[in-house]
């Protein structure tokens, strides 16, 4: 086997340690099915998980599958959304995908990625983070703004465009790690490494992390 590169190494090291910090860990969207986790990833967007908690577990009850979203009074459906924010887009984006998963998937979420962007409100993150924790499938790493400002602060990648970061982890971590890797370091993200305020102090990667963009 060829040696790894410098990259991969230091890539191994952060998911090593943070394995080690977070060894169980899972998404914090509350689901039952593949499509309410989409739904649910759909709502997530400018909203914090635990919010669209609370509004799932009553949007759930009375919306509890794809066929039920694909006939629901848009109105009603805004209605109950409110409080996640952008309600109207992501009332018509929820409705549009879920039509379009009865008239094609027979009411199912398709297990690849290129037929999961296809349906409408759903990018590259929303079906990497529906493919890796309703599936299992690690289709790619998932980069929301806690990937993003660690992966930036660890030095793994250069870059600020979610696109071209995911690219970058893609090319240093193992497949394996994927899904895991991105569960892990939003958790840090929330817990340690905040936007406004990371505690490098009590940081159990501050022995190697270059802390890029963080003064003192
Ligand atoms: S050492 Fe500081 S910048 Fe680096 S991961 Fe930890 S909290 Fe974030």
């Amino acid at each position: 086997m060829p040696p790894r590169s410098p990259e991969k190494v230091y890539a191994a090291k952060v998911a090593r340690a943070l394995t080690k910090e977070y060894p169980d860990v899972a998404c914090a969207l509350e689901f039952q099915t593949p499509v309410q986790l989409l739904v649910a990833t759909i709502l997530s967007a400018q909203c914090t998980d635990k919010q669209v908690n609370l509004v799932t577990r009553t949007l759930f009850s009375r919306y509890p599958t794809a066929a039920d979203f694909a006939a629901a009074d848009l109105r009603d459906l805004e209605n109950a959304i409110k409080s996640t924010g952008y309600f109207r887009n992501k009332a018509k984006n929820i409705q549009a995908c879920c039509q379009k998963l009865e008239e094609l998937y027979e009411g199912e979420v398709p297990q690849n990625l290129d037929d999961l962007v296809e349906l409408p409100g759903v990018g590259r993150k929303t079906a990497n983070v529906v493919l890796g924790t309703a599936f299992g499938i690690p289709s790619g790493v998932v980069v929301d703004t806690h990937v993003a400002r660690l992966t930036h602060r660890l030095g793994l990648t250069r870059h600020t465009d979610p696109a071209k970061i995911e690219r970058d982890l893609m090319a240093v971590l193992p497949q394996k790690e994927w899904i895991n890797f991105a569960h892990r370091l939003i958790h840090h993200g929330r817990r340690v490494c905040g936007a406004r305020k990371p505690m490098c102090e009590v940081c159990s990667l501050n022995k190697f992390c270059p802390r890029i963009g963080i003064e003192n």
